[in-house]
């Protein structure tokens, strides 16, 4: 193989000088991805002296396969937080390790599908950390205690930056380097699964009144919900282009409450948990492995037929819940490639399909606008001029207008009953679309939980309550559901206008918000446990 020429150079000096010569090359190499993705990086001296000391350590390393197993795994590490840099617009967090690990069958469509605009990046860190290996040969023969060293430096270094105020810290700081915020994140997913004793909160047990006799009267019961549906994109939320015609149109018949609410947690299979059980406490692990105030279960109890039709993945029952209670139960794994061909479409059909009784409780799970978002809008919905590239914002808004469509048709199977209907639908969470620099879902910020709502019924005195409430939480839907099953939760832990926002576990491994509305529906964060 041809030497490049700093190499040949390399290997004409001999000596302290190629040791030093070396170290500044290795630590080019390990900086370099920054160089070219991270724009406006300042970062400080302690980082400079960490990965310095990182690269005097590589040099040390005298096993050809503890180095070849060291530079593999620093290789993948950084093309995870660049890849990671370009998505979301941030570093890589322990929580994004949890997200990647929940939901990989969903963050594998999405590598699939943008592999090649990634590419340049995987080719970059790769790239680095193969010259590093190509410079090795230091050392001509392998040295055990040399490696031993490399070894405890590396680990002391690590040990070193992850220590802020005598307290282990692995969040990602913007000031450092991506190599330190890498190793520090991997560190602090590890710590987090073995090494760390969660400490979850004793909170006093739920419990559920019966508040009105079951009775007979024939009612329907419409649950749908949403995927990644970000309001300010919604022109029934006030947005320029006329993303939800259809949904601004059904608002105009007057019986339609609409409004921008908050959602229980910012991932989908966190947030799954807090749209089918009435739970409030972010880390409730009495209640969130029991299913007390499941609506499935309520419902059921109610003399409810119980559906859930879903386009999602089988995964996402266990966080819903309630299975056992549940009478219909279709998911996207019962018809795959109905549901590729047709996408959310193909709910439609199943729901004509449906044999419905007097009392029924219908919860449908969308996919749309699931990213990446061209792959949730069928082909036959898109016209040319919206196939733009991924990321674009008008991509989003081609399939939100394709979301009009699925939510307006869902709404139109169920509201045109002579019998009580009661239609909700919401979004699992926000899908940030560049606000503040962020895209996508999972960061541990109100923005994130912002969720839209609408609310459709017949039962004007219904309405009129609800219209009372200018936001209303996950928390609020499910009490809101379980009250229409005659049946009321008695939750001790309740605070006055207080309540929280988790992060991507729904045990609150992963961190929350705790956030007051007061009556005005004005929310403001009053905490954030970031863990
Ligand atoms: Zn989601």
């Amino acid at each position: 193989m041809k030497c490049s020429f700093g190499l040949k150079f390399q290997r004409k000096i001999t000596g302290t000088s190629r040791i030093f010569f070396n170290n500044i090359l290795v630590f080019f190499l390990i900086i370099f991805p920054d160089i070219l993705y991270r724009a406006n990086l300042h970062v400080n001296a302690m980082s400079f002296f960490f990965v310095t000391t990182m690269a005097f350590a590589i040099c040390l390393c005298c096993q050809r396969k503890i180095l070849r197993f060291m530079l593999s795994f620093f290789s993948i590490i950084q093309i995870i937080q660049f890849c990671h840099i370009k998505y979301f617009g941030i570093l890589i967090s322990t929580s994004s390790l949890y997200l990647l690990e929940k939901e990989i069958l969903d963050v594998s469509y999405e590598v699939m599908d943008l592999f090649i605009s990634y590419f340049p990046i995987l080719l970059t860190c790769v790239l680095s950390f193969v010259l590093i290996y190509k410079i090795y040969p230091t050392y001509p023969k392998e040295n055990i205690k040399s490696t031993l060293g490399s070894i405890l430096l590396i680990a002391s270094s690590i040990l070193y930056v992850s220590i802020i105020d005598g307290q282990l810290d692995f969040t990602p700081n913007p000031t450092r380097f991506a190599f330190e915020n890498s190793i520090k994140t991997v560190c602090g997913y590890i710590y987090s699964k073995v090494g760390k004793i969660h400490k979850f909160n004793n909170y006093k047990a739920y419990s559920v009144e019966r508040i009105k006799p079951i009775s007979n009267d024939p009612v329907t019961i419409v649950y749908i919900l949403g995927e990644s549906s970000n309001s300010e994109h919604m022109s029934l939320f006030g947005y320029d282009e006329d993303t939800t015609p259809n949904l601004r149109k059904m608002f105009q018949s007057g019986n339609v409450y609409c409004t921008v609410g908050i959602a229980g947690a910012v991932s989908t299979i966190s947030s799954c948990k807090f749209m089918c059980n009435a739970i409030r406490e972010p880390d409730n692990i009495r209640q969130t492995s029991s299913d007390t105030t499941n609506l499935f279960r309520l419902a059921k109890e109610s003399g409810f037929k119980t559906f859930y039709i879903s386009a999602q993945q089988n995964n996402l029952c266990s966080s819903v819940g309630g299975t056992p209670y549940i009478d219909v139960l279709i998911t996207r794994m019962r018809y795959p490639k109905e549901f590729s061909y047709q996408r959310d479409t193909f709910l439609l059909d199943i729901i004509d399909k449906q044999e419905f009784t007097d009392k029924n409780f219908v919860v449908i799970h969308q996919r749309c606008i699931h990213s990446p978002y061209r792959k949730t809008v069928p082909n036959s919905f898109c016209t040319p001029s919206r196939q733009i590239k991924h990321r674009d914002t008008l991509l989003y808004n081609n399939a939100m207008v394709y979301n009009d469509y699925v939510i307006s048709s869902l709404f139109g199977k169920f509201n045109k009953s002579k019998n009580k209907f009661y239609i909700f639908w919401t979004s699992d969470h926000n899908e940030l679309t560049g606000q503040n620099g962020l895209y996508g879902h999972g960061h541990l910020l109100l923005a994130c939980a912002r969720i839209p709502i609408i609310i459709q019924s017949n039962d004007q005195d219904f309405l009129c309550e609800i219209r009372k409430k200018h936001c209303l939480t996950h928390y609020d839907i499910c009490s809101t559901i379980i009250g229409l099953f005659g049946m009321r939760i008695i939750n001790p832990n309740e605070e006055k206008e207080i309540y929280y926002i988790n992060g991507i576990d729904y045990d609150g491994k992963c961190g929350y918000i705790k956030i007051k509305i007061p009556q005005n529906g004005d929310v403001t964060v009053r905490e954030t446990i970031s863990k």
